[in-house]
């Protein structure tokens, strides 16, 4: 059996025939850039996770930087203020933060959940922090509660990297609605995909997300009037409609995924593997499965001989990149054994019940 790491056009098929529709409808209306699709999902994607506006942008690596240039333009943050987040984390995070002149300051992450927590936070907090930049990484939430008052106590902005996370609830209240502003990415392996890049911002603070919309569309903030440096970043109508359809099977999606995650759970047994730490299913949405084992170089040939094809995210923490060598003295333990340890399973919504039980076979055979 010959199982891939992610099938995207297996996993597109049951909305195809809509996508195309809703996609040939964008081109024969020929209305491309900022018409009534963007608008629509905005509003849907907003009542969706529960906050009060969305504005869609090109990409989730420009969702956070628009986060972060924003509240630069509101005098919130000031150049060279340190935002702590993840080293365990994509390098889009980081990017965003340095991209604005504000220094990222990389933490350890949870050894159960791979995210950060206070006890990983505190040690990092200087005069100079400002703000957290909480991802959920492989699409769980947690530690949510002490994290929100940490950042109260300490008058920190709590900003979401949810580019992972689309859906995951954490006591009643999803990912994008726990911080004061989160960014979203669409891109076509997230469990909310269009078929290209695509990305969000949502928040319940209306003037951030104003001045967000602004400054993503060349800083204009009336018909002939420029009032920031702004940059070109938008959500197109096609990939708007692509998403207006997607976002109705979104929570079926992560459902799925759910499931596969349990029948993960119940049927691995093997002692050299050691399975994600998933105490509440609903606040997991499972962009990744990830499990750990030692010598994961030689577990993932064994694998991939099989057929089963498997990748590592991330097989570096972002403090040892070469872009961020002046952070290279820093020591994160967890999140540095992990890297060498982690191995990410197949885990979308269309792999078939028999490809499921092969995958867990085989690692048992291990
Ligand atoms: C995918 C991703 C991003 C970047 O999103 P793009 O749309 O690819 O720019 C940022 N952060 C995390 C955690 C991601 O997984």
């Amino acid at each position: 059996m010959k199982i891939p790491f992610l099938n995207i056009q297996r996993e597109q098929l049951p909305y195809l025939n809509e996508i195309k529709e809703a996609v040939s409808a964008v081109v024969d209306k020929g209305w491309y850039i900022q018409g009534e699709r963007c608008a629509e999902f905005e509003q849907l994607y907003a009542t969706y996770c529960g906050v009060k506006t969305c504005v869609g942008v090109a990409s989730g690596l420009d969702a956070l930087r628009l986060i972060f240039r924003a509240y630069i333009e509101m005098g919130v943050l000031l150049p060279g203020d340190e935002i702590i987040l993840p080293a365990n984390t994509f390098i889009a995070s980081a990017l965003a933060i340095s991209d604005n002149g504000l220094t990222p300051v990389f933490a350890d992450c949870d050894p159960n959940t791979y995210n950060l927590s206070v006890a990983t936070i505190t040690p990092h907090i200087t005069d100079k922090t400002r703000g957290i930049l909480l991802v959920h990484l492989y699409g769980q939430v947690t530690a949510i509660n002490e994290i929100q008052a940490l950042s109260k106590e300490n008058n920190f902005l709590l900003i979401e990297d949810a580019a992972q996370a689309h859906g995951a609830i954490f006591e009643n209240t999803k990912a994008g609605a726990l911080g004061d502003a989160a960014a979203f990415s669409f891109y076509p392996t997230k469990n909310l995909a269009c078929l290209g890049d695509g990305g969000a911002v949502t928040s319940n603070n209306l003037e951030l997300a104003t001045l967000i919309r602004s400054l993503g569309n060349y800083g204009v903030t009336s018909p002939t009037r420029y009032s920031y440096k702004g940059i070109n970043s938008r959500l197109d109508e096609m990939q708007a409609a692509v998403l207006c359809v997607k976002l109705k099977y979104l929570d079926s999606i992560n459902k799925i995924k759910q499931l596969n995650a349990k029948k993960y759970k119940l049927a691995l047994n093997n002692e050299k593997i050691t399975l994600p730490c998933c105490p509440i299913y609903e606040s997991h949405v499972f962009y990744q499965y990830v499990i750990q084992c030692d010598k994961r170089d030689s577990f993932m040939s064994y694998l991939f001989e099989k057929g089963i094809e498997t990748q590592v995210h991330y097989p570096n923490v972002i403090n040892k990149q070469p872009v961020y060598e002046e952070k290279q003295n820093k020591i994160l333990t967890t999140a540095e054994s992990i890297s060498e340890r982690i191995v990410s399973l197949p885990i979308y919504a269309s792999l078939l019940e028999d490809e499921i039980t092969y995958i867990i076979d085989i690692i048992n055979r291990y």
